[in-house]
């Protein structure tokens, strides 16, 4: 084909994909099929791999450009981002419209936007000659951080706007969210590997954002509502309903829920409407948006500090329900944290099934004088795990048992201690509690740090009732043949198991500190000591001082991370770790770009001119990505002899098979 025939190509595949995407993430009513869609990226990205020089950052084909992230740079709002003022009642709802009034001139007609208020996190998107150039988040208002690659893995986030119609420049803002079955399936899976479930779709949303990457972004399917904007340059609009139909007409995804309303009295009863109905949506609000209509007078009101005057937001009351408590439960944390948890008779709150409550810590069960046999009041706000209100002191029989601190630890059997008498928490101080050990062996293995895939609750409780693993280390030391006596592990699985763990020694330095699990010292201050400090040898010397010349690192996180890093059994695990071949350093190592740059690997079958850990690590090295469950994102699925059923399914998909020496040419290219 001629260069430019090519050109002209890609942008008909371009503008055809680009329907396809509004017509099914925009308006819900899709025009072709599936496969249809999927040929039509392939014939792109065949195309843009031909001639690379037409990639754009706005074609389809650069929803995840591959890669992961350092970190995020800030961006300083043009426009600040305010917060809402919060009412709860009607009352207070008419009182805001009284104090409004009173600014406006007499004859002001006064007529309203009334929407939902999605439980997410704000966003704000620029968009400059009709294509997104930064997304950024809410940040303190003034400065938020830059999260564009990770916003652009959104499918209902428009890469580029129905042109004809777009202005020169604008900065419109909405809300990034989860459904409400999304939450459920990640904290599903996040409990089987170990780590905390979210406890409502605004920190899902939030943790989603702040992943390093964009390929695991993607896979949370969050969404984007429109709902406001920051400034915009070419076209000037009367009204906010004006606004919202040209959004719309722009691509931008806006809630079909809406509503104009052309008296406050109307306004209350669409937004007492929603707080009946509030079930019945994928996603959670937790209230309503009453906004002024009309942008001049907007202007009038003007705003504090913090929020506009010319909107409120109503927030719903909590969703509260009664059942009993069955039982109480101690759960042993990584630190040894002791944590009581409260059994409930299951029971339906707000469209979610609530089966225990945490209760913290033991001077809340005394605050609350919870016992078993109660029956308690529970609340859930937004959260999907609820806590305990009150109990319902009237219906005691008399048969209720107080809950007293165990004397022992219920996992090891040792003493428990408060560190401090002030204290709050109990602690299992042996340091050898197998519940300690599970748990931060399950931290250790979860996505976030080393990623070890396969190293789940089940198979940790094994290794660590059986003794095979006593620390951290002996994770290194695993040998195919002993996985093999483990219940239920036939030789693919351990294989499987095995070369993930191979693979972790790869994960750069960020990932293991955060992985190690130093108290204070979350995922985001791993990734910030890593980027400081680069190597682990550097970091074993740092004093307090040092670390805290670090803004985002305080005292607390300083002393706890130096006194970390002086304990002699942790110098020798790292020594350890060395020695079994981790990275512990921070620096990337530079990737050459080749055509497997980007793309995402499957591989079934035997491979003869190497093993598959080989085949796999040399796609990592090449930038590329490998994965083990078949699905729609796959560029190339490579078989060898015999593979198996993710053969059929990757050929029921449509995916591009290629055989072992099909691979071999592309990693020489
Ligand atoms: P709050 O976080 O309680 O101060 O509420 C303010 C936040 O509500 C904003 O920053 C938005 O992220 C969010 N929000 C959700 N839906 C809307 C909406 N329809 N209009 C304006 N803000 C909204
Ligand atoms: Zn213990």
């Amino acid at each position: 084909m001629e260069i430019e025939t090519i050109k002209k190509e890609i942008e008909r595949l371009r503008t055809q994909l680009r329907r396809a995407d509004y017509r099914y993430y925009i308006e819900s009513d899709p025009e072709i099929s599936d496969k249809e869609y999927d040929e039509l990226m392939r014939r792109l990205q065949d195309l843009e791999k031909k001639c690379p020089q037409f990639i754009r950052p706005d074609s389809p084909t650069q929803r995840v450009s591959g890669g992961t992230l350092e970190g995020f740079p800030t961006v300083r709002h043009k426009v600040k981002m305010l917060s809402l003022d919060n009412t709860y009642s009607v009352e207070e709802i008419q009182e805001w419209e009284n104090k409004i009034k009173k600014m406006l001139p007499k004859n002001a007609l006064l007529d309203y936007c009334v929407e939902l208020k999605v439980d997410g996190v704000s966003c704000s998107l620029i968009y400059e000659n009709g294509t997104l150039t930064i997304a950024a988040t809410r940040g303190d208002g003034q400065v938020g951080e830059d999260v564009t690659a990770n916003i652009k893995t959104i499918k209902s986030v428009p890469l580029s706007l129905i042109a004809k119609t777009a202005p020169v420049a604008l900065e419109v803002r909405g809300e990034i969210y989860m459904e409400k079955k999304e939450l459920e399936l990640i904290n599903q899976m996040r409990v089987r590997s170990g780590e905390p479930a979210f406890a409502n779709p605004r920190n899902a949303t939030s943790g989603s954002l702040k992943l390093l990457d964009p390929a695991l972004v993607a896979a949370r399917n969050l969404k984007y509502f429109i709902h406001s904007f920051g400034w915009i340059q070419g076209t000037q609009f009367q009204n906010h309903t004006e606004f919202l139909a040209q959004a719309k007409a722009l691509g931008l995804r806006t809630n079909p829920h809406n509503k104009h309303c052309k008296s406050l009295t109307e306004a209350i009863e669409y937004c007492l409407f929603w707080q009946n109905k509030r079930d019945t949506l994928g996603y959670e609000i937790d209230g309503m948006v009453i906004k002024v209509n009309d942008y001049r007078l907007r202007d009038t009101l003007g705003t504090t500090l913090k929020s506009p005057r010319w909107a409120i937001a109503y927030k719903f009351p909590a969703h509260q329900t009664t059942t009993q408590v069955k039982k109480v439960e101690f759960q042993v944390g990584r630190t040894g944290i002791i944590t009581p948890v409260a059994l409930l008779e299951p029971v339906e709150c707000g469209g979610v099934t609530i089966s225990h409550s945490t209760l913290h810590n033991f001077d809340e069960i005394e605050r609350l004088d919870v016992r078993i046999g109660d029956t308690v009041l529970i609340e859930r706000a937004g959260e999907v795990i609820p806590k305990i209100v009150k109990v319902i002191t009237s219906k005691r029989k008399g048969n209720e048992k107080k809950i007293k601190v165990p004397d022992t630890c219920p996992e090891c059997t040792e003493k428990i201690l408060k560190e401090k008498e002030e204290e709050v928490y109990w602690y299992c101080i042996n340091p050898d509690c197998p519940a300690r050990l599970k748990q931060s062996l399950l931290h250790f293995a979860s996505r976030g740090a080393m990623d070890i895939e396969g190293m789940g609750d089940s198979i940790v409780e094994e290794l660590v009732t059986r003794r095979m693993v006593k620390g951290i280390v002996d994770i290194y030391a695993l040998k195919k043949e002993k996985l093999l006596i483990l219940p239920f592990f036939a030789e693919k699985k351990a294989g499987n198991l095995i070369t993930a763990i191979e693979a972790s020694k790869q994960r750069p330095l960020g990932r293991l500190l955060y992985g190690l699990g130093i108290r204070h010292i979350g995922e985001k201050t791993a990734m910030t000591l890593a980027q400081h400090y680069k190597t682990i040898d550097r970091l074993l010397h740092v004093s307090e001082q040092d670390l805290q010349n670090i803004s985002e690192i305080g005292p607390v996180m300083a002393q706890s991370a130096v006194k970390f890093f002086a304990s002699a059994h942790v110098r020798e695990m790292i020594e350890e770790l060395k020695a079994k071949g981790l990275t512990l350093t921070q620096e990337s190592k530079p990737i050459k770009k080749s055509p497997i740059t980007g793309k995402i690997f499957i591989f079934t079958g035997e491979l003869t001119g190497f093993s598959r850990t080989t085949a796999q690590s040399m796609v990592e090295a090449l930038g590329g990505k490998w994965v083990s469950a078949i699905s729609k994102n796959i560029d190339f699925v490579v078989i060898g002899a015999n593979p198996g059923s993710k053969y059929d399914k990757a050929r029921a998909l449509g995916l591009k098979i290629i055989s072992e020496e099909e691979f071999k040419k592309l990693i020489k290219e």
